[in-house]
């Protein structure tokens, strides 16, 4: 008897991180060559909080992936939270930082979203200034009106754009800016950090998108033909599982992001031949049935993240030698 294959192919975050490192690697030596950084551009990571297993892993791979791509980091501990301001003020204010980044959660309450705008705007690698979410809720690309300054997107986000688009769910054929025009997604999480831009991020680019949270299921879209500039939103509901399960029957796509070990997404909702994600960083699809539903899979999202961290610290400095000259 024949072995039973998976249909799909699963593709992990590594694979895809990698197709970013040349990238990054020639800007760096192009920065080193013109003498803007000659050793190489410098990301601070601030960690406040004791004993987050997940933090440390973030920060371990963060330092690695860096150095490995010739970008000196450095973390700095803050034992007192208390503190952190003040260190992050300095940062803001010392020439020789390019990037900044927090590992949060720090207080693991609003606390943590004033933190994210303390750190300056030219030097937020995480994309969290409240400039950069209103550029992508308002479907804004640049900075300035001469279109010259790119605006920068919330890494994570960024970086499941970035895997759609690896993976040619973005239709090269269409133009830019429709280019998920026609494809349906649900996202499981609607966070401010992640689930909420990134559902905004699809739908500005022509997607249905239904956004999913644990008190209510919301529709993101343009519009019918793609008519508004940016998208919109309407509710569908509170949130049930019967209601989750119709919005999945069409969808290409779904993306999980809830934060807790115990949360498994239904495979008997998954449409055969879908194409699944996952970034929270505990694996919210049962791996092996998963395998045998969907036609794409990526069971974790971080190392593109991490390549999104350093690939927006360079147009940091691309935007800031332009305002230079
Ligand atoms: P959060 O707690 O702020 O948000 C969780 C979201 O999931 C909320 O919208 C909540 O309503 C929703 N949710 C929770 N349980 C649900 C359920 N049963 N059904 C439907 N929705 C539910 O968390 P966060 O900051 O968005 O982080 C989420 C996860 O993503 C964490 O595991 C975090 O570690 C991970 N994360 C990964 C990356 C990365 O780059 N891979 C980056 C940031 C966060």
């Amino acid at each position: 008897m024949s072995e039973v294959k998976n249909p799909g192919r699963t593709i992990l975050a590594s694979k895809i991180s990698k197709t970013y490192d040349q990238e990054i690697v020639d800007k760096i030596n192009d920065l080193k060559e013109k003498k803007v950084r000659p050793e190489g551009p410098l990301l601070v990571g601030f960690l406040a909080n004791q004993d987050d297993e997940a933090a440390e892993m973030y920060a371990k791979w963060t330092q690695k992936t860096s150095e490995g791509l010739g970008v000196r980091y450095e973390l700095r501990r803050v034992p007192d939270k208390d503190f952190l301001e003040e260190a992050i003020i300095q940062a803001n204010r010392d020439d020789s930082i390019d990037g900044i980044m927090i590992y949060f959660p720090v207080f693991g309450n609003a606390q943590d979203q004033y933190l994210q705008q303390v750190v300056a705007r030219e030097k937020d690698v995480e994309g969290l200034n409240h400039v950069y979410y209103q550029n992508l809720y308002h479907n804004i690309r640049y900075l300035d009106d001469a279109q010259t300054l790119k605006s920068i997107l919330p890494c994570t986000p960024l970086a499941i754009i970035k895997i759609l688009e690896y993976l040619k769910i973005y239709n090269d054929f269409l133009p830019e800016g429709n280019r998920l025009y026609g494809k349906t997604c649900v996202v499981v999480n609607r966070s401010e950090i992640v689930g909420r831009p990134l559902a905004a991020l699809m739908a500005n680019d022509g997607a249905t998108v239904y956004s999913v949270d644990v008190n209510n299921i919301q529709k993101f879209t343009r519009g019918e033909g793609l008519k508004f500039t940016k998208h919109h939103v309407e509710d569908l509901g509170a949130f049930s599982d019967d209601l989750l399960q119709s919005v999945c029957k069409d969808a290409d796509i779904i993306i999980t992001g809830v934060p807790s070990k115990d949360y498994k997404f239904p495979t008997e909702y998954i449409k055969e031949g879908a194409t699944c994600i996952n970034f929270s960083s505990h694996k919210n699809f049962v791996d092996e049935e998963v395998k045998q539903k969907a036609s794409l899979y990526v069971p974790m999202t971080g190392k593109v993240t991490i390549a999104m961290l350093l690939r927006n610290m360079l147009r940091l400095i691309d935007n800031r030698e332009h305002m230079k000259n």
